[in-house]
C-alpha cells in the first residue's frame, strides 16, 4: 500500500518537470554573458548591421526576460553605452584616464527637482534646455542638463542657472550608465535603477525583419543589456532568442560546412546544452561563449546551411525520463565512446561507452586524428610536480586499467620514491593528451623470461608456433606464449610495471573528452544517409528527441 503511494506521487512529480521548471530560460530567451569579470567594460559601441538609420529603443528586461520600452529611443545608428563617470574620448576611443582627449562624457550634472511620469513629459522639459537629456530612475523620470568634471564646475553652472524649473547637482553613481551618440559627447539617454535593473537597449526593426546588430566586430541578433553588478564596469550581455543563438553557435561548434543531419544533430545538442545552463546565473547570465560553455560569436559562423539545420529543428530537445538531456559532444573519440562514470565519475543513464563504427570512415579527413607524444621521465616528473604529486624522478608510466570499451581508465606513474595513479579525466587531462585512447610505450625492455628475472632487450626477432603449427612473428599482443632456450622452455611475461627508462611515447587517437557525441562520427552517419535522430539516438543511450 505505501509503496504504491510512493509510486503515484513519483509520476506526479514527473509530469510537473515535464510541464515547467525544467527550462532554465524564461520564454525561450537565453542571456549570453559577452564581456564580463575582468573583461567587463567601462564603454561599449553598437552599431546597426546595415546602416539604415533604425536605431534603438532604451528600457530594461524584465524577470520573464521580455522588453520593457521606457519611451525612450533614438533613430542613430552609433550608439556608446558608458559608466556614469569620466570618460574621455579620442577620434573613436573611449578612456578612462585624461592623457588627451576632445571628448568628455560625465560625471556631474544638474538634475531638475520635479519629476516627471512620462518619457514623454520629461523628454519635452529636457528638450527646453541646451544639453537637456532624459534620466530613468527606478520608478519616475527626470530631465539632466550639461555635464562637469568636477563638482565645483557643476556648482559654478548652479550659480548661474537661469531655468524656468529649480535645479539642483548630481553626482556620478555607481549604479548608472549613460547612452551617447558614439564618437561624441551628446547624451541622449541615462538609466539609474540602483542595480534593481539594468539597462536594455533594443535594436529596432524596420518592416518586421529581425535587426542585427554590431558589438565589436561580431553581429548579433536579439537585444543586450548592460549590467553593474559589482558598481563597476558594466558586463555585456545579448539577450537573444534561444534559437537564434543556436544559429550563431552551431558552425563554431561543428563547422558550417558538414552534412545538413549532423548539423541539425549539433543544434539539437546546442539548443539542449543552452537551456539547462545556469551556472553562470550568479554572474547574470545563463551561458558564456567560449568552450567553457559552448562557442558563441554572434552570426560569424552561420550561413545558410545552418541556417536551415537550426529552422528544421526548431524547438526540439534531447529528453531522458522527461528531463533535459545533458548533451555532450566533442570532435572526435579515436573508436569508441566512454561512461560518464568513466570520465567525470557521474553515472548518467543516457552517456554509455560503445564502440563507434562511423568515426573510422571519416579519419582521413580529421586534422590530428592518430597522434604521438613523446615525454621524458624529467617532463614527466615536472607535470606530476606542478599536480602537487611528488614521487621523485619518473622511471616508468603504463596504463594500468582499460575501460570495457578499450579507452585508458588508470594510468600509474613509478618514481624512486613511489608511484601515483591517476584515474578517468585525469589520465587525458594530466599530460594534455588529445583523448583517452591511447597506449603508451617505452624505449626500454618490458619482456621477461626466468619468472621475470631475465630481460629481453626486445621481441624483435622472435617467432612464434601455433597449434596447427603456423609459424609468424610475435606481435607482442597475443595472450600466452613460451620461449624455447637452451635450459628448456620458458613462460615470457610482459611487464609494464617493471620498466625504468627515459623516454615514453604516447600514442592515440580522437580529439576530446569522449562522453557523448562525436562530431566527425555525426558527420560520417549523415553521410551514410542517418537522419539527426539517428545520429543522436546512437551516441545518447535511451534518449527521446522531441
Ligand atoms: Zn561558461
Amino acid at each position: 500500500m505505501k509503496r504504491y503511494g510512493r509510486t503515484i506521487l513519483l509520476s506526479l512529480l514527473l509530469c510537473l518537470w515535464c510541464g515547467v521548471g525544467v527550462r532554465a530560460m524564461e520564454n525561450d530567451m537565453l542571456k549570453v554573458g559577452i564581456r564580463y569579470g575582468s573583461d567587463a567594460m567601462f564603454s561599449a559601441n553598437l552599431q546597426n548591421y546595415d546602416g539604415a538609420g533604425r536605431g534603438y529603443a532604451f528600457g530594461y528586461f524584465n524577470s520573464a526576460r521580455a522588453f520593457v520600452p521606457l519611451g525612450a529611443e533614438t533613430k542613430e545608428n552609433k550608439v556608446s553605452i558608458t559608466i556614469d563617470n569620466h570618460v574621455f574620448i579620442s577620434g573613436s576611443t573611449y578612456y578612462q584616464s585624461a592623457a588627451s582627449y576632445s571628448q568628455y562624457i560625465g560625471a556631474y550634472h544638474l538634475q531638475l527637482d520635479r519629476t516627471f511620469n512620462s518619457c514623454e513629459d520629461a523628454a519635452k522639459a529636457a528638450a527646453r534646455y541646451d544639453g537637456g537629456f532624459v534620466a530613468y530612475l527606478t520608478d519616475h523620470y527626470a530631465v539632466r542638463v550639461g555635464q562637469w568634471r568636477t563638482a565645483e564646475g557643476a556648482a559654478r553652472a548652479l550659480d548661474e542657472w537661469a531655468g524656468e524649473d529649480a535645479a539642483s547637482i548630481v553626482s556620478p553613481s555607481r549604479t548608472g550608465v549613460m547612452v551617447t551618440v558614439s564618437g561624441t559627447d551628446r547624451i541622449l539617454f541615462y538609466f539609474d535603477c540602483g542595480g534593481l535593473r539594468s539597462l536594455g537597449v533594443m535594436p529596432q526593426s524596420v518592416s518586421g525583419e529581425k535587426p542585427v546588430t554590431w558589438f565589436r566586430g561580431y553581429r548579433y541578433y536579439g537585444g543586450f543589456e548592460y549590467q553593474r553588478v559589482t558598481g563597476g564596469n558594466m558586463s555585456v550581455v545579448n539577450v537573444v532568442n534561444v534559437e537564434d543563438y543556436v544559429k550563431g553557435s552551431v558552425g563554431w561548434e561543428i563547422g558550417n560546412d558538414k552534412p545538413l543531419e549532423a548539423i541539425k544533430a549539433q543544434a539539437v545538442c546546442a539548443r539542449t546544452y543552452a537551456a539547462m545552463q545556469t551556472r553562470h546565473r550568479s554572474q547574470g547570465f545563463d551561458i558564456c561563449t567560449t568552450v567553457d560553455c559552448q562557442v558563441y560569436q554572434g552570426l560569424a559562423s552561420a550561413n545558410a546551411l545552418t541556417d536551415r539545420a537550426v529552422d528544421e529543428t526548431a524547438g526540439v530537445y534531447m529528453l531522458y525520463n522527461g528531463k533535459y538531456a545533458e548533451a555532450y559532444y566533442y570532435s572526435s573519440n579515436g573508436g569508441a565512446t566512454e561512461d560518464a562514470k568513466n570520465v567525470w565519475n557521474e553515472e548518467v543513464g543516457y552517456l554509455r561507452g560503445k564502440a563507434d563504427p562511423y568515426e573510422a570512415r571519416v579519419a582521413s579527413r580529421i586534422a590530428g586524428y592518430n597522434w604521438t607524444v613523446n615525454f621524458t621521465g624529467s617532463e614527466l616528473t615536472e607535470k606530476l610536480r606542478a599536480k602537487g604529486v611528488d614521487i621523485g624522478a619518473v622511471r616508468n608510466v603504463y596504463v594500468s586499467e582499460l575501460t570495457p570499451t578499450g579507452n585508458v581508465l588508470a594510468l600509474t606513474f613509478v618514481g624512486a620514491n613511489g608511484t601515483k595513479t591517476v584515474t578517468r579525466e585525469s589520465c587525458r587531462t594530466l599530460l594534455g593528451l588529445r583523448s583517452m585512447r591511447y597506449s603508451v610505450a617505452s624505449d626500454a625492455a618490458s619482456y621477461f623470461i626466468n619468472g621475470g628475472k631475465t630481460a629481453l632487450t626486445g621481441i624483435r626477432g622472435l617467432f612464434t608456433i601455433s597449434g596447427s603449427g603456423t609459424v609468424s612473428e610475435y606481435d607482442g599482443e597475443a595472450g600466452e606464449a613460451y620461449i624455447l632456450t637452451s635450459s628448456g622452455t620458458e613462460k615470457l611475461e610482459r611487464d609494464a610495471r617493471s620498466v625504468s627508462a627515459d623516454r615514453f611515447t604516447f600514442s592515440g587517437s580522437g580529439w576530446g573528452h569522449n562522453v557523448g557525441m562525436s562530431q566527425w562520427g555525426a558527420t560520417a552517419m549523415a553521410e551514410m544517409g542517418h537522419d539527426y535522430r539517428e545520429i543522436l539516438q546512437f551516441y545518447f543511450t535511451g534518449v527521446m528527441i522531441e
